[in-house]
């Protein structure tokens, strides 16, 4: 056959012909090949985004990966890349050059970031800001004369990305299986899920659990084995599970006493999305490192940051230098966005619309908690979790097909985007969303989870 006499592939191709070509070249991620359907966006504005048949869809998931803070298709963003690419697109920041607009965001992260947070290396992503915060937890020991501090601790249902370093961190085995050998020298701590806490912790107060437990491992590994512990705040891909009040004050403080760092994994909830700049300064991490991605350029560019304290990154870049770079670090078009993103936030009150948002989704949503297929709802900021149970005794997790079904319903039934994520139905608007758009896509994810039966099935509209 002849490749050139495919279907039209520049404009004018229909929607179909767009999803045929998807299916026949497109590799993208996602549970398995049964889902058959596309949806294929092309355009968008605020909450709201169209696909190539023009059918209108209200965002509640934040651009599908709450990676959409400020919303879709605005101008200002436009104008903003297209002056510094008429300026310049880029130029390597190796040996003694650098830019403008990334030393103006390192600088900006710097001061919105937890006290002793000083120092920002740029990515392309979330996988990335991991892979470069485990390389130098790593290596700030190896120059500090500790080379035996190897070990990474992470927990189980965590999400940090999919290159070898985040992908072996990422509690969720689907990451790595078939791919090994994974990241030796990493270990998976209980995660804070006190929907479950009698189950996983019976008779115990989580916190003292989950620390009692961390200290064993420590003892088993040997602190002086260990390089870091690697987690989110509110741990978002897991179901938006947020901890005791006590947990992260207290995992700090047997860290320190073991000379363990910490890096706070904030590629979901910085900047913003919690209603605070930093999550992990609420909760009282105190990190060592924090790594961010998503929504910090507002999802106009890709780009990632691995924040850090001055004695690691003096440590990194001493001796031999820190031997770690990509490509497009401190792209300037995407940290031109990044700062056009922190002053829109700023300017739109954002971190006060986030809190709102909150409030809307609770009440919103609150309908859904009586009913049998709903074991908890959780709403952080603008995260929201409904867990789907297909018993209330075991309170035994619905199967992902079936979650993924009530997602599309609420898509094909209401017009509303929201997401699967493995036993949880997931809600994360932009912060810009308003009460109506608020309450449609709650109510709309109400009506569908009150036709869902316990077996999975749904009943007709
Ligand atoms: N860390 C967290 C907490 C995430 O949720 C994700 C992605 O969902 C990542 C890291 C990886 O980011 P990316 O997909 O940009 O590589």
């Amino acid at each position: 056959p002849n490749k050139l006499a495919q279907p039209t592939i520049a404009g004018g191709a229909t929607a179909a012909e767009l999803a045929d070509l998807d299916r026949r070249h497109l590799i993208r991620s996602m549970p398995n090949g049964a889902v058959t359907e596309r949806v294929v966006i092309v355009r968008g504005e605020g909450c709201t985004v169209w696909d190539a048949d023009d059918n209108e869809l209200l965002d509640a998931a934040g651009g599908g990966v709450w990676h959409s803070p400020i919303g879709h298709g605005r101008r200002d963003m436009a104008e903003i890349a297209a002056a510094q690419m008429s300026r310049i697109e880029f130029f390597t920041s190796l040996y003694e050059f650098s830019n403008d607009q990334a030393i103006r965001l390192a600088a900006r992260l710097a001061q919105l970031a937890p006290e002793g947070i000083e120092r920002v290396a740029f990515s392309s992503g979330g996988s990335e800001a991991v892979e470069t915060a485990i390389k130098a937890a790593r290596l700030y020991h190896h120059r500090r004369g500790e080379p035996d501090r190897t070990w990474i601790l992470a927990r189980h249902y965590a999400f940090h990305g999919a290159t070898y370093g985040s992908g072996t961190a990422t509690g969720f085995p689907p990451m790595q299986f078939g791919v090994g050998p994974n990241l030796p020298h990493v270990e998976k701590l209980s995660p804070p899920y006190l929907y479950r806490a009698d189950q996983l912790y019976p008779d115990q107060d989580p916190t003292d659990f989950l620390i009692a437990e961390l200290e064993e491992t420590i003892a088993r590994i040997g602190a002086g084995n260990i390089a870091a512990m690697l987690g989110e705040p509110v741990m978002a891909g897991a179901g938006v599970l947020a901890p005791p009040a006590d947990y992260w004050p207290r995992v700090r403080e047997v860290l320190s006493r073991h000379g363990i760092l910490l890096i706070a994994d904030e590629v979901v909830t910085a900047p913003g999305r919690l209603g605070e700049w930093f999550m992990s300064d609420k909760l009282g991490m105190q990190p060592d490192m924090i790594t961010m991605a998503k929504g910090i350029a507002g999802g106009y560019a890709p780009l990632g940051a691995t924040l850090m304290r001055d004695e690691i990154a003096d440590a990194l870049l001493r001796d031999g230098g820190f031997f770690h770079g990509y490509t497009f670090q401190g792209h300037p078009v995407a940290c031109a966005l990044g700062l056009a993103t922190l002053d829109i936030i700023e300017r739109e009150d954002l971190l006060g619309n986030a809190r709102r948002i909150a409030g809307w989704l609770r009440s919103g949503l609150a309908p859904a908690v009586d009913l049998p297929v709903v074991g908890d709802l959780r709403v952080e900021g603008t995260l929201a979790a409904l867990e789907l149970i297909s018993e209330p005794v075991h309170r035994t997790p619905m199967g992902w097909d079936q979650v993924i079904a009530v997602a599309f319903e609420v898509r094909r039934a209401h017009g509303v985007i929201v997401r699967p994520y493995g036993s949880n139905l997931v809600l994360a608007p932009p912060l810009v969303l308003t009460e109506a758009e608020a309450r449609r896509a709650t109510a709309a994810t109400v009506e569908v989870l009150r036709r869902l039966h316990p077996d999975g099935t749904l009943a007709p509209c």
